[in-house]
């Protein structure tokens, strides 16, 4: 039964007729039946007329994250069952792989599960409940998960700040099951990785990046490649394999890098004349470009540096500054794998950025080859905000 009903201001009903799953407190006329937060309430245009259903929290800017369209769809256990098979479904070829046993089961919006990310490692899922509207179905979600995917366990990795614009502090640890240990080892197209679930960034590895690792091994046969933001050495891993003549990785975190080094080992590179520095990405390729270091190849991963569109120019700014230290360590005919996980840069503005760059750099740079998140990460066409990943592959002269 649902009793609330959120009626929307006239003329604002476009986005969500067009399945826009997001409903911000400036779109709302009046709410009727003083719902509490956290429960189902129905979406009303301004005629009163039915447009959807979804979960409401005052407490949010999204006041009404959607969950459907259908009015018969009643949000009940079912529901999140035919969600979540709905979502395992279009990774099937993911579950019947046999070189690739770590990717994403789960992308939130993009799989009409707001805010709920559901990450396989092997054996086990890590979970992330990152708005109120999952984190009220929590154990229907976890009961749907035990049973359609039988994991060892599940760890849940709600430990992020996001939470807090819901409302919901940070959680982390259990949830069922058995307990991941410290270190779990997964396969990724055939190459090993050992990866923290309970410590690592986001669930613990970046699996956004599975398909370009695999799509970048083409460029780093023979050659000197320097892996910024490197984390766990997960691009060196597929550079080794390719035949790099020698890796250097930097990143800020010395784990993150001892990780590195053990998955180089794992893997067989483990007597390599690699280098591996826990140093500021920044005053590294400045130190490098100093002492004219020049490279064959050099990957650019940074962190998400624009977090809302208050800040693109600022990150525009750090985005221009390592790419056009980048362009400049690269021998003639050099490889620049460049990427941006920020949302709100969209993939054109990253490009101009990038043009800013090369004449910054005094550089000719050709676009090889674009990168986007991999197909476990779906951009759904009715949420663009679900598309956040973009890579440029560039030959600079
Ligand atoms: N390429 C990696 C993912 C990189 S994530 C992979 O494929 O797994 C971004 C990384 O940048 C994190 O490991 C973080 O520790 C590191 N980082 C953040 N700020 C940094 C800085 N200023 N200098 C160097 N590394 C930084």
């Amino acid at each position: 039964m649902i009793t609330a009903q959120v009626i929307l201001k006239p003329g604002r009903e476009k986005s969500v007729v067009n399945r826009h799953p997001w409903i911000f407190s400036g779109a709302i006329s009046r709410v009727e039946g003083s719902p509490a937060d956290g429960d189902i309430v129905d979406v009303w245009n301004s005629r009163a007329r039915f447009v959807a259903r979804g979960v409401y929290n005052s407490r949010s800017q999204i006041r009404v994250r959607l969950l459907t369209w259908n009015p018969n769809d009643q949000i009940d256990e079912n529901f999140w069952r035919r969600r979540i098979r709905r979502a395992i479904a279009g990774r099937q070829a993911l579950l019947e792989s046999h070189d690739t046993d770590a990717y994403r089961l789960v992308h939130a919006e993009a799989d009409g599960l707001p805010g709920l990310i559901v990450d396989r490692y092997g054996p086990w899922l890590v979970v992330q409940f990152l708005a109120l509207a999952v984190e009220r179905h929590r154990q229907a979600i976890i009961d749907v998960l035990t049973d359609l995917l039988a994991p060892q366990g599940i760890y849940d990795r709600s430990d992020v700040d996001v939470r807090q614009q819901e409302g919901l502090v940070p959680v982390a640890g259990p949830v069922w099951g058995e307990i991941p240990p410290d270190v779990i080892e997964i396969l990724e197209n055939g190459h090993t990785f050992l990866v923290d679930v309970k410590l690592g960034h986001k669930t613990g590895f970046y699996l956004d990046q599975r398909e370009n690792r695999l799509k970048s091994m083409k460029y780093f046969a023979g050659k000197e490649v320097l892996n910024t933001f490197a984390y766990t050495g997960a691009f060196s891993v597929y550079a080794a394999a390719a035949g790099a003549k020698r890796i250097i990785n930097i990143d800020s975190s010395e784990r993150a890098l001892q990780m590195a080094e053990r998955n180089m080992r794992r893997n067989g590179f483990g007597d390599r004349e690699d280098i591996y520095a826990a140093a500021d990405a920044f005053e590294i390729l400045r130190a490098y470009h100093a002492n004219q270091w020049k490279f064959d190849v050099v990957i650019l991963d940074p962190p998400k540096f624009a977090y809302n569109k208050r800040q693109i120019d600022k990150a525009a700014r750090g985005y221009k500054d390592i790419n056009m230290l980048g362009m400049k360590l690269l021998k003639p005919g050099g490889v620049l794998i460049s990427f941006s996980c920020s949302g709100v840069v969209s993939a054109e503005l990253f490009q101009k950025i990038l043009f800013g760059a090369s004449i910054d750099a005094q550089r000719t740079v050709q676009v090889i080859e674009r990168f986007s998140q991999g197909a476990d990460h779906p951009v759904l066409l009715t949420c663009p905000e679900s598309e956040y990943l973009k890579g440029l592959v560039c030959r600079v002269w």
